[in-house]
């Protein structure tokens, strides 16, 4: 990539979609998105029963985020537990790669999520679905596996559903129970938005969910970031993930930062994602009037940040003398600990 076309902004929303029985979905992989290498993103929609159908990923993890609606997921892992979760705007899910899963849209609205997995060649695309399995293998092998004449086999569909509307699941319905629950756990769901957030007083706040808080999300983490018109996400970096970002609202700036005299800026709005690799330098301003809201995935399940601020303060008053050539009345004013968000006035 030549330095002049290094872009690490993509406008999701304004992509083409893919359509489909009950539900549109836009997806960002590395091919659409050259500086995502590390992890991919999708921004879906599905109306009250419509159905993302049985899945699974074979090469990355997914970890979900409702926007707004509301969802019902199910879950099969190989120890052969089932979940059956409810999921509302502000929660978060996370499916370990490989593990089987279906999404459908309850209650009387759309349902947005987005979708962020832990691989950029991941494809939402190029997923393995129960309907493609089923008709790829020779009919007669179904019909001896499901217990089923030819006959039925031949009801079923005939090539990839991979979306499907059905009948808005009632929850106190005995359809939408379980067919069978050897263990039935409540594993793969995290209130990101229910939890108290870090407040920055005029700054913004940071909501983070790691593997600490949320067990089963081994390669990723999750944090939703507000920041108040004005307000610096300080110049920071991070050790041991690359991020990836979706501008729920407001308006932003970024500049990421690749040494050797590099650094990239560009403006964001809602609907675009942006993305910075691991150890890249990076800030984010609010540069508009509103409240920027801020989802962010990281591929790794511990969350790692070095702050410009808290480096600094960090050293003795010398170094920072000597290294920037200043003298001592300046090195004074320097910050003495971590700003995390910096307001624009105090
Ligand atoms: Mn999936
Ligand atoms: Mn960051």
């Amino acid at each position: 990539m030549e330095k002049n076309e290094l872009s690490f902004r993509y406008a999701l929303e304004k992509k083409s979609p893919r359509l489909g029985q009950g539900g549109i979905t836009r997806g960002a992989s590395v091919n659409d998105f050259p500086a995502s290498i590390g992890i991919a993103g999708v921004s879906m929609r599905l109306e009250p029963g419509g159905m993302r159908e049985l899945h699974w990923h074979a090469n990355a993890a997914e970890w979900g985020y409702v926007v707004t609606g509301s969802i019902r997921t199910t879950l099969i892992q190989p120890d052969g537990t089932a979940s059956i979760d409810n999921f509302g705007p502000g929660d978060v899910w996370y499916f370990p790669r490989g593990f089987g899963h279906s999404l459908q849209a309850t209650g009387d609205s759309e349902c947005h999520f987005i979708l962020i997995f832990d691989n950029g060649n991941f494809s939402e695309d190029h997923t393995f679905s129960v309907t493609d399995f089923i008709a790829s293998v020779p009919p007669a092998i179904v019909a001896q596996n499901l217990g089923i004449s030819e006959a039925d086999v031949a009801k079923l569909p005939h090539k990839e559903a991979y979306f499907a509307l059905g009948v808005n699941p009632d929850e106190s319905s005995s359809v939408a129970a379980p067919r069978s629950w050897p263990e039935l756990t409540s594993i793969h769901r995290y209130p990101l938005h229910a939890q108290q957030p870090r407040i920055i007083p005029g700054g913004g706040t940071q909501r983070v969910v790691t593997a600490k808080e949320f067990p089963i999300s081994k390669t990723m983490t999750g944090s939703l970031v507000e920041l108040q018109p004005g307000g610096l996400r300080e110049m920071h970096w991070h050790p041991n993930a690359d991020e990836w970002q979706y501008y729920l609202s407001g308006k932003a700036e970024m500049t990421v930062f690749l040494a050797e005299a590099t650094a990239v800026t560009e403006q964001f709005e809602a609907g675009d994602v942006g993305y910075v690799p691991m150890g890249a330098g990076h800030y984010i301003k609010n540069t508009g009037t509103e409240v920027c809201r801020i989802l962010i995935g990281f591929n790794n399940g511990n969350y790692e940040a070095i702050e410009l601020s808290e480096w600094l303060a960090g050293n003795p008053e010398d170094v920072l003398i000597t290294n920037f050539g200043i003298d001592a009345e300046l090195a004074a004013k320097l910050p003495k600990a971590k700003l995390f968000i910096k307001p624009e006035k105090e």
